[in-house]
């Protein structure tokens, strides 16, 4: 089995002020500032698909998750449970920044999904 060409694609950004609950941050192994340069406002996530060539043909293979200081690029490997805690409020940012749901739905939308996340 070979490793093929790995493509990352940016799926989207968390806010810092949007990753408490209470007073909590809800990824415990990730700095809630860049480690690095203490400098960023968000983290921008991406994830890599690495294709494997098996017999010629192309297999999907797993896929990394990264979270990226967008400052000074420290990039740190989520784990997949990380990644599904954070995933809705991913979504959600997008979905405000291309303008599709208004301010107050918005912030309503983080609340709710703030309550249901649990600190892993
Ligand atoms: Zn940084």
């Amino acid at each position: 089995m070979l490793s093929g060409p790995i493509k990352t694609k940016v799926i989207g950004k968390v806010y810092k002020e949007q990753m408490y609950k209470k007073d909590k941050w809800i990824l415990p192994r990730i700095s809630p500032k860049c480690e690095n340069c203490n400098n960023n406002e968000y983290y921008t996530i991406t994830c890599s698909t690495v294709t494997c060539i098996i017999l010629s043909s192309l297999i999907k293979g797993d896929k990394v998750y990264k979270i990226i200081c967008p400052t000074c690029g420290e990039t740190i490997e989520l784990e997949f449970d990380e990644y599904l805690t954070i995933e809705p409020l991913i979504k959600i940012n997008k979905k405000y920044e291309e303008g599709k749901i208004r301010k107050i739905q918005y912030d309503r939308s983080v609340d709710d999904i703030l309550s249901k996340i649990k600190i892993i």
